[in-house]
């Protein structure tokens, strides 16, 4: 046993023996092999874009580079999701189970009928299992989660919030137009209909010290997840955070990567092992990127550093967590169509 910790030398508390919590191999676990997200842009807009709240958008934003160049909404989702499989299967060839993710700008921001045409057409994919579902926290509503909350009995169901940062001070100024408070009830109201829930978070954004940074993952570690995604800030041409960035370098705190690992080593040790981890960095196709402080490193090479250091330093999730204040512990599982737990 790890001293002071509980934890089982060869099995931690999601098991396996990786050193976080990774949905990859929750999924791997439970389905017998990995399941693939499939990217799909249905051609939804956003609040913050089209005038309800404001025309700017967030200030870091442009969704030509946040998705994959198959996702172009003139092609049918059913096409998007063929072409998605095809482009999947050069690298992971033997996947046959795949998640239809909704990922370009808020989709769930369109009348329930629009909807539910489009996310039924992803279903009736062969081999589409479930849904992520890609959304703001204020696209969604109870009629909204009801009908989700159907379609969980048969498939898995997941939104996906972009919440970016948990400080309304850095909500303001990267100009997302919803608070934090906004972010915990959506994640209260999807939770409470039996959705799965996940979130987005964003490091770097300007203002924010790494200490900052650092007090999220108990903030984050109280909040009814499943999952989360974290992603370095990245500097894309054209936005308002590029002209900010080349006005006012100091006030941004772009890691390095060698930064970036220690740091991330550092939020998971203090992140609850109750909250599954998708992914660590962002990847935005470097013709996209104003400032490249990663050159030539990849993703998948810098997650592998990440827990290649942590097993160096024999650390995991939740080391250093505060475990008077823990979760229960079944938000530590997915939900899925069955209610079966792993
Ligand atoms: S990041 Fe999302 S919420 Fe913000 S402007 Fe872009 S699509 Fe809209």
């Amino acid at each position: 046993m790890r001293s002071g910790t509980g934890l089982n030398n060869s099995l931690y508390p999601w098991g396996h023996d990786r050193r976080f919590n990774a949905s990859t191999d929750y999924f791997r676990k439970k389905y017998g092999e990995r399941v693939q997200k499939v990217s799909i842009n249905a051609g939804f807009t956003c609040p913050n874009r089209d005038g309800t709240k404001s025309t700017g958008g967030c200030t870091y934003c442009l969704n030509d580079a946040f998705n994959p160049s198959y996702c172009q909404p003139e092609k049918s989702v059913t096409f998007q999701i063929s072409e998605g499989i095809e482009f999947h299967k050069k690298r992971y060839r033997r996947a046959t189970n795949y998640l239809a993710y909704f990922q370009a700008y808020s989709n769930t921001y369109a009348p329930l009928e629009v909807l539910r045409e489009v996310y039924e057409e992803a279903l009736a994919y062969p081999g589409v299992i479930g849904l992520i579902i890609g959304t703001r926290p204020d696209c969604i509503d109870e009629q909204k989660l009801g009908y989700l909350k159907e379609l969980a009995e048969k498939y898995y169901m997941a939104i996906e919030y972009g919440i970016e940062t948990c400080y309304d001070k850095t909500l303001l100024r990267i100009n997302r137009a919803h608070t934090f408070a906004d972010a915990v009830s959506a994640l209260r109201l999807t939770a409470e209909f039996g959705i799965n829930t996940g979130a987005h978070f964003i490091f770097g954004l300007p203002g924010e010290t790494e200490k900052d940074m650092l007090g999220e993952a108990e903030i984050i570690s109280e909040l009814p997840l499943t999952s989360v995604k974290f992603h370095q800030l990245q500097i894309i041409k054209g936005t308002v955070i590029e002209r900010e960035f080349m006005t006012n370098p100091s006030d941004f705190h772009l890691f390095t990567w060698e930064e970036y690992l220690e740091f991330i080593i550092r939020f998971l040790e203090k992140l609850t092992p109750g909250i599954m981890v998708e992914r660590f960095t962002g990847e935005v196709p470097p013709r996209f990127l104003a400032v490249t402080p990663w050159e030539g490193l990849r993703n998948d090479q810098l997650s592998s550093l990440i827990e290649r250091k942590m097993e160096e330093l024999d650390t995991w999730q939740g080391r250093l967590h505060d475990f008077t204040t823990a979760r229960p512990h079944d938000r530590m599982i997915p939900r899925l169509p069955d209610q079966t737990t792993t």
